[in-house]
C-alpha cells in the first residue's frame, strides 16, 4: 500500500478541495501517518472520508473533520493546548507538530495508554496525557491558549471556560447525541462569544459536565 500517495490524495480531494486553506495545516497533514494511528485491520482505509473505529465503542474521526478542528484553533507555535478525547493519539500528534505543548485528557484508560506508546514512539515525547474527566478540564496546568473537545457536548462545560485563557479560543461540537454543530469560542475581557462553523457528528462527551455513561442505550 502505498499510503503516501494515499495521504497526499486525501489532502488534495478531501481537505484542499473543500476549503482548508491553512499553509501550516496542510503541511502537517502530508506529514503526519495516519495509517499508524488506526487498527492494523483497518489501515487499507487510513486516508478514507469517513471516521474509523478505534475500539472501545469510540473512533479517529474524518480527516477533513480533523483538519477543520485544526485550522478552526488558529495554531501559530506558540500555544499551550488543551486536548479532550486523546482517543487514537492521531489528532494529538497534529496539535503538537503545530504548538508549543499539548495536554491531553481520554476517560478510558486502555485508549489512553495505547496512544501515549505510540505518540512516544513516533518521537512526540512532549506531550501530557491524562486519564480522567475532561468535561473537568485539566486545572494543574491551565489557563490554556487553546482548548479542542474531540467529542460531542451536550453544552459548553464551565470549568473548560474557566480554563481557557483571555483572547483564548475553544473549539467544541455542541448538539444532542446524534448531531452536533462545531462551534468556536472567543473569550475576550471575560467574554464569551460563540460562532458555529459546521455540523457534525461525534461521539459523546462523558463526564460530569456532559453526557451520561448510558447515554445513547436507553
Ligand atoms: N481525537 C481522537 C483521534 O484523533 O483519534 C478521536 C477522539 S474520539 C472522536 C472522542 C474521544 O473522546 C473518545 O476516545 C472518548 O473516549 C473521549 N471522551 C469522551 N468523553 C470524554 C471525557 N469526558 N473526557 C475525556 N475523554 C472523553
Amino acid at each position: 500500500m502505498n499510503y503516501k500517495r494515499l495521504r497526499q490524495g486525501m489532502v488534495k480531494d478531501q481537505l484542499i478541495a473543500r476549503g482548508i486553506s491553512d499553509e501550516r495545516v496542510l503541511a502537517v497533514f502530508y506529514k503526519v501517518e495516519r495509517e499508524k494511528f488506526v487498527p492494523s485491520d483497518l489501515r487499507k482505509d487510513a486516508y478514507g472520508d469517513f471516521p474509523l473505529s478505534i475500539g472501545e465503542g469510540q473512533t479517529i474521526s474524518q480527516p477533513y473533520m480533523v483538519a477543520l478542528m485544526t485550522q478552526s484553533l488558529e495554531l501559530k507555535g506558540c500555544e499551550r493546548v488543551l486536548e479532550i478525547g486523546t482517543g487514537s493519539g492521531y489528532q494529538t500528534a497534529i496539535l503538537t507538530e503545530l504548538s508549543e505543548q499539548v495536554y491531553s485528557v481520554e476517560r478510558i484508560k486502555s485508549l489512553a495508554q495505547k496512544a501515549e506508546s505510540l505518540l512516544k514512539k513516533l518521537g512526540y515525547s512532549k506531550v501530557k496525557t491524562f486519564v480522567s474527566d475532561g468535561t473537568m478540564g485539566w486545572e494543574e496546568f491551565s489557563p490554556y491558549d487553546r482548548i479542542l473537545v474531540t467529542a460531542g457536548a451536550k453544552q459548553v462545560p464551565q470549568p473548560l471556560v474557566n480554563q481557557l485563557k483571555d483572547e483564548g479560543i475553544m473549539v467544541i461540537p455542541v448538539g444532542n447525541v446524534y448531531s452536533q454543530e462545531l462551534r468556536v469560542i472567543r473569550k475576550k475581557k471575560g467574554r464569551v462569544r460563540s460562532t458555529t462553523v459546521e455540523r457534525c457528528i461525534f461521539v459523546p462527551l462523558i463526564g460530569k459536565y456532559g453526557w451520561s455513561e448510558n447515554v445513547g442505550a436507553e
